[in-house]
């Protein structure tokens, strides 16, 4: 009599058959094939970094809404629309952070680092997470690289610094065609004239709802509306260059005379911003032709110290969104002929060869030799398949006979020939061959 299949009825299998999960919306996953080309980038991040002399440093992923509040500032997109926030048992209301520089000066005057040798020239390279709306480039957990440079004197050579170091960090990449967009934005001796200036233009114009809201708390950034109403006002609106007291033109003069000397091309924009809070004098962004999306932004924030509660302390830096140069990189052909160091391949057969398998490989990693294994239950042939597909020159069997006898096949996997050896001198056998 045939088998009777009970047939579940169809609303009762999608009852029982919960939705996948996917991860949270503008968040992905770094899937294992995607560290090949990321690893790469972040090694040559460290290269830059250790160059330049910045040391590594990394700041809790969580930190006080306070500190963003105060330092990015309360009038900006990141806290007004784009900071997750939550409450802890305890009460206290954290955030993930939004961006790492505030952190980073926190940490600065938390350690009480002034009393170290000046500027502290530190780097960072961690996640960061704004509720932004998810498009190409947009996300909501990214990546930034930062190079801030923090103490010492307000010196237009460190400016120049964080921008050299990130522009030879782009070169090295391999980004192409880029254009560095530099602009003062004064200090407080000049900026307050520079707003007036900007009130009274704006005030004559049709602008978007959202910036007559802003106009008189922030006006600076009226220049950063996309809105389509606001983007062809700015076009006319004053420069800020014409505003600059000359202790601030003294010293964008000097930034643009360091890019000079080591020939980084800039073009100047006076109507870049930036839009946050902390940054006076220099501000700059990274483009590559043809995007609109920045792939470095930093800038002077000799006052964030103080907003933060702490001494006067002139720092300058800047962030970099991994993502965008990993997507602007991919395609070019040093990414493309990925070499794999060839790693010999253990292949056992049969259950009792396992633990000896796993003994093996222990030995292996005492003489720092890299050794592949599928310690599964794939037949001989399954295994070798593989052993050839992930292009090991040599792979060891150690069937049931060799781990009775002591001993192991060792099998050259370009011509076939496979010779017996005493276990005992396996890894030295290896080591011989593969140095020939
Ligand atoms: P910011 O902290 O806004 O100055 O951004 C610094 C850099 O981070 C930018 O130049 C971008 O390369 C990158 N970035 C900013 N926002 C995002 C985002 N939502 N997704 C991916 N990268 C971003």
């Amino acid at each position: 009599m045939p088998a009777i299949k009970k047939e579940i009825p169809k609303k009762d299998k999608e009852a029982v058959k919960p939705e996948l999960f996917q991860s949270p919306k503008g968040m992905h996953d770094i899937l294992p094939a995607e560290w090949i080309l990321r690893d790469k980038v972040y090694k040559v991040a460290k290269e830059i970094a250790e160059f330049y002399n910045f040391s590594k440093i990394e700041t809790p992923i969580l930190e006080n809404v306070e500190l963003f509040v105060r330092g990015v500032g309360e009038v900006t997109d990141i806290v007004e629309k784009e900071m997750f926030t939550l409450r802890t048992k305890g009460g206290d209301k954290l955030a993930l952070r939004p961006e790492i520089t505030a952190p980073v000066m926190r940490s600065y005057l938390q350690h009480g680092s002034h009393k170290l040798p000046q500027p502290l020239k530190l780097y960072y390279l961690g996640p960061v997470f704004r509720h932004e709306k998810p498009q190409a480039g947009r996300y909501r957990q990214f990546t930034q690289l930062g190079f801030e440079i923090v103490g010492g004197e307000s010196d237009p050579l460190y400016d120049a610094q964080s921008i050299i170091a990130t522009y030879r960090f782009l070169e090295e990449v391999k980004v192409k065609n880029m254009t560095v967009q530099i602009n003062s934005i004064g200090c407080r001796v000049c900026r307050p004239n520079y707003r007036r200036r900007l009130v009274e233009y704006y005030k004559k114009q049709k602008i978007c709802k959202d910036c007559a809201n802003r106009l008189d708390k922030n006006p600076l950034r009226l220049l950063d509306c996309k809105n389509e109403i606001c983007a062809p006002v700015k076009i006319g609106a004053p420069s800020i260059l014409d505003s600059l007291c000359s202790a601030c033109k003294a010293h964008f003069k000097e930034v643009l005379e360091f890019l000079d000397e080591v020939g980084i091309p800039y073009s100047l924009n006076p109507h870049l911003v930036r839009g946050l809070d902390y940054y006076n004098r220099t501000v700059f962004e990274i483009f590559t032709e043809g995007s609109d999306l920045a792939l470095a932004s930093g800038g002077r924030y000799d006052y964030l110290a103080e907003m933060l509660g702490g001494r006067a302390t002139p720092a300058t830096g800047v962030a970099v969104g991994m993502e965008r140069i990993i997507e602007t990189v991919r395609a070019d052909t040093a990414y493309q002929n990925h070499r794999f160091r060839p790693k010999v391949f253990l292949i056992h057969v049969g259950e009792v060869t396992k633990k000896k398998g796993l003994a093996l490989i222990e030995e292996f990693r005492r003489e720092n030799m890299p050794i592949l294994e599928a310690l599964g239950k794939d037949s001989l042939s399954a295994q070798l398949e593989r052993a050839a597909k992930m292009k090991s020159p040599i792979a060891l069997i150690f069937g049931q006979k060799e781990a009775y006898e002591e001993s192991i096949i060792i099998r050259d996997m370009e011509n076939g020939v496979q010779e017996s050896v005493p276990l005992s001198k396996v890894v030295e056998e290896v080591k011989r061959r593969l140095k020939a």
